[in-house]
């Protein structure tokens, strides 16, 4: 049984004071469950003093991207080197934004994929499909290649333990959900790809997210796919009771 993930992408929201009073309210009330892992993906100004509001708790903080060089002469970039250095455990890497707006490309995914693992990160590397290419049938191509590329040379005993979200671009921040159907047939398309490059064995234990207008009304029926493992959730995820309620739903499921 796969361990489900809900993570909670905060993108470019919230001053300090509200990231500390939203991290104590998921805390006093984050449900005790081996079933669900918690995840909150802050701005990388809050990455430190979340680590250590979360240390020794249940719900874990993940960076939003990462330079994929140990350091170097890169304005503005954080490297996996400083990640590992504050005891960040996850990193959000090829998120539609990062493709969209920062030139963030399958190369630059696949070197960043790598460089986690080298820093002990577990990547949650993002796939998706614009609404053109789901209309022109493209989808499970465009997601299929994307893997490939993202995990190329990476070893099957770190690919069994990445996270692979499945975002359609068409789905981010428009309130429109791919139906549960459909977006577990693109997991089960992703899983049966991974199964291709690495075996039954990784392909069983990779877990695939979901992303793009999960809410609390909508996450039980995604959840109860079977190729779902769990979700990553933009602005559900923004408030407390919000957010708790989509890690309920992931350690009832
Ligand atoms: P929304 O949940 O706001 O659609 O965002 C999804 C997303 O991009 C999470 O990474």
């Amino acid at each position: 049984m796969r361990t489900r993930i809900i993570a909670g992408n905060w993108k470019m929201h919230k001053t300090a004071d509200e990231a500390k009073q939203f991290t104590e309210a998921v805390l006093a009330k984050l449900p005790k469950s081996d079933k669900v892992e918690a995840v909150i993906c802050p701005p990388a100004l809050y990455l430190q003093s979340l680590t250590e509001l979360t240390k020794g708790t249940d719900l874990h903080v993940s960076a939003q991207t990462m330079h994929e060089a140990k350091e170097g002469a890169f304005t503005g970039e954080v490297s996996p080197a400083m990640l590992q250095s504050i005891g960040v455990k996850h990193v959000v890497l090829g998120h539609s934004e990062r493709r969209e707006y920062y030139n963030e490309t399958d190369e630059t995914v696949n070197a960043k994929t790598k460089a986690a693992f080298e820093y002990g990160i577990t990547p949650i590397v993002c796939v998706g499909e614009t609404l053109e290419e789901r209309e022109n049938g493209s989808t499970v191509q465009i997601v299929s290649d994307q893997v490939t590329k993202a995990f190329q040379d990476v070893s099957a005993e770190n690919a069994k333990v990445a996270v692979i979200a499945y975002e359609p671009i068409w789905a981010i921040g428009t309130g429109k959900t791919a139906t549960a159907e459909d977006a577990n047939e693109v997991c089960g398309a992703i899983r049966k790809h991974v199964e291709t490059i690495y075996g039954a064995d990784v392909a069983n234990a990779v877990r695939i997210q979901y992303g793009g207008s999960v809410k609390p009304s909508n996450i039980e029926e995604l959840l109860s796919m079977e190729h779902i493992d769990g979700a990553l959730v933009g602005g559900a995820s923004l408030e407390a009771e919000s957010f708790l309620q989509l890690v309920e739903a992931g350690a009832n499921a």
